[in-house]
């Protein structure tokens, strides 16, 4: 590669980030890392109307949270600031008028209602090539009226004039040649009325000013790109142009269309990284962070939603990720999002936890249900018991609630249609001599009292099992009672008994 790597993340900070945002971060920030390049995160807030406030911040903690934090950005700026577009307004306008003055853009001074009579007049209206010569711009006007209006300050925009019946080509890293007729592309604005550009032109003046040698973005984009290939052109930085790869898209579940954040609503799965507020409504839409998911199992589900190594394997780690990752293994086509897939992974990565990666989290889950941890090292030894049972971080909670207090309820339909008063008296036995230095002893000496008593041991498991956890689930049984005690054991095998008699 001639060109330094130099990649963008360039969110526009209008509201929570979508699981199609963050694979666009990390397929920029795997493709620097691999090729020991920048990965920068770029504002894109021309857009005052859809701006909104705390959104920034909360992209650049989403970006954190999954371990893929950009080399240069608005806190951490390199050389090539500001790295938020409103900040860079002043360098937008003179690249507009020089694309006048070589005869690429026009001004147009078409007003909010004479555009909208040519709305209701022309169905489907579109400013370009077919209409543009019955507009109020300095295609139609004499040089003096549009110098006039310039001088009285006259609101007005200045449009790309895309050219007839040409074919605009690039060739896309993923999807090979792609090419547009021009007659389908409309002439876009390039700088609005108050003289912020849009995000056609701001893309392309900040791309080169960056320095940018590839732009990875979603599929999405791609009806964009033939303006951004004709402005590279126009303003005669072709030879500096990034290569494109338009990332394919994320699909709902049924593959039927872009995976949305109504989709996440309706079918109950989160569609954000992180949980998101609306400042205005105060409304909270779920994160997968808070769901209960681990930033290893997020950013690895994310990087397989459309790319993989060629094997079949499955679980990646960020560094693995960061050394395999290429451009030839991202697939075309739209890649389905599966919400089950996505817990299957975060329980892959629960079990390959140690215990004091998890504790935290499992400990901010606890407090949330009234638990205090005082002990660390006993909830290590929990976790370290229970994990592999877990699937969503708040799993921790059923799962080992009934370490830290005994069961307020049982499920008592699976005990008492078999509860026997000859059962009763055996635990009162076992109750009486309980013995717990050692999970296999504790387990023999059980099972040998159940047979003196004329029982199956088997048929006395699960009422045990019950009367320490409150149901049917949890570790062996005999590993529970252990890491309660002997003497908790005893007092959970009495209560049980008077409610299982009762
Ligand atoms: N600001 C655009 C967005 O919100 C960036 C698109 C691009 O990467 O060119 O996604």
């Amino acid at each position: 590669m001639d060109k330094k790597v130099r990649v963008r993340f360039a969110p526009s900070p209008t509201g929570g980030l979508h699981l199609g945002g963050v694979r666009t971060a990390l397929f920029n920030y795997l493709f620097a890392k691999k090729n020991n390049g920048t990965f920068v995160l770029r504002v894109e807030d021309t857009d005052q109307n859809r701006f909104v406030e705390g959104a920034e911040e909360y992209i650049v903690d989403c970006l954190n949270w999954c371990g893929i934090t950009p080399d240069e950005s608005p806190s951490k700026p390199g050389n090539y600031g500001p790295y938020r577009q409103s900040e860079r307004k002043p360098s937008y306008r003179k690249f507009a008028e020089q694309l006048i003055s070589d005869g690429y853009a026009y001004y147009a001074f078409d007003t909010t209602e004479e555009l909208d009579a040519k709305r209701k007049e022309i169905p489907n209206f579109q400013y370009g090539q077919a209409t543009r010569l019955q507009m109020r711009n300095s295609l139609t006007l004499t040089v003096s009226e549009v110098e006039d209006l310039l001088a009285s300050k006259t609101p007005h925009v200045i449009r790309i004039k895309v050219p007839e019946n040409e074919i605009v080509h690039f060739n896309d890293l993923i999807r090979g040649d792609v090419s547009f007729e021009t007659a389908q592309v409309d002439d876009k604005v390039l700088l609005k009325a108050d003289g912020m550009p849009t995000y056609h032109l701001a893309v392309v003046v900040d791309d080169k000013a960056m320095e940018i040698s590839h732009a990875f973005r979603g599929e999405e984009w791609l009806p964009s790109a033939p303006i951004h290939i004709l402005l590279w052109k126009y303003l005669g930085w072709e030879s500096d142009m990034p290569q494109w790869a338009h990332l394919p898209l994320i699909l709902k579940p049924d593959g039927h269309g872009k995976l949305s954040k109504r989709d996440g609503d309706r079918l109950g799965f989160p569609v954000y990284a992180m949980n998101w507020t609306d400042p205005k409504t105060g409304d909270i839409t779920k994160g997968f962070n808070e769901m209960g998911f681990l930033p290893e199992a997020f950013v690895n589900m994310l990087a397989l939603l459309g790319w993989n190594d060629g094997t079949d394997q499955e679980l990646f780690a960020l560094a693995e990720l960061e050394e395999k990752f290429s451009i030839e293994r991202i697939s075309k086509a739209g890649a389905k999002f599966d919400f089950e897939k996505a817990k299957w992974y975060n329980h892959e990565w629960i079990k390959v936890q140690t215990a004091e990666r998890l504790s935290p989290s499992v400990k901010e889950e606890l407090k949330g249900a009234g638990i205090e941890i005082k002990d660390d090292v006993f909830l290590n030894i929990i976790i370290d018991l229970i994990k592999d049972r877990c699937t969503l971080m708040p799993d921790f909670v059923a799962q080992s609630g009934y370490f830290f207090t005994a069961p307020a309820e049982y499920d008592l339909a699976s005990v008492k249609p078999k509860w026997t008063a000859e059962k009763a008296d055996f635990f009162k036995v076992y109750a009486e001599n309980i013995n717990l230095t050692d999970a296999v002893i504790a387990e023999t000496a059980f099972k040998a009292l159940a047979e003196e008593k004329g029982f199956k041991p088997g048929e006395l498991m699960l009422p045990f099992r019950i009367m320490l956890v409150g149901g049917k689930f949890g570790p062996g049984v005999f590993d529970i009672a252990i890491l309660l005690g002997a003497e908790e054991t005893k007092m959970r095998i009495e209560k049980a008994i008077a409610v299982f008699s009762s």
